[in-house]
């Protein structure tokens, strides 16, 4: 999946401030942050939304829904944080790629605009 940006930041063809990886996920700073922390988490498997997992990636949305509280824990998020997905048009999703939003660090508000 050459030309899907996060496919190209998981085999790093281009650069990201990464956070933390394994072999099946990686986690890396937002590009235009919408908090003072706002980091991505992925899997490496390219899966195009929450619209699109199938029945084998199970284990794999438990693993990185397991791993969030381990990251937000490395970036000092002790105080509480919001885990975003956006799945969609309706959903604004621009990148096509699975990937949960993870911000800290400031006080959210509800409802989401
Ligand atoms: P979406 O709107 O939920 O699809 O979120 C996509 C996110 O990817 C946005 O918050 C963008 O700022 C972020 N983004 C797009 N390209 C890059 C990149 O190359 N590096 C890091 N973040 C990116």
């Amino acid at each position: 999946m050459a030309e899907c940006i996060f496919c190209m930041i998981a085999n790093k063809e281009i650069p990201s401030k990464i956070v933390y990886e394994d072999d099946k996920i990686v986690c890396f700073h937002d590009l235009e942050p919408q908090a003072p922390v706002h980091v991505l988490i992925i899997p490496k498997k390219h899966i195009p939304s929450l619209d699109n997992v199938s029945e084998e990636d199970q284990a794999l949305l438990g693993h990185i829904m397991f791993k969030v509280k381990d990251i937000a824990c490395e970036l000092g998020l002790e105080n509480g944080y919001r885990l975003v997905n956006n799945c969609g048009e309706d959903g604004f999703q621009t990148v096509k790629h699975l990937h949960f939003h993870l911000l800290g660090k400031r006080k959210m508000t509800w409802p989401p605009g």
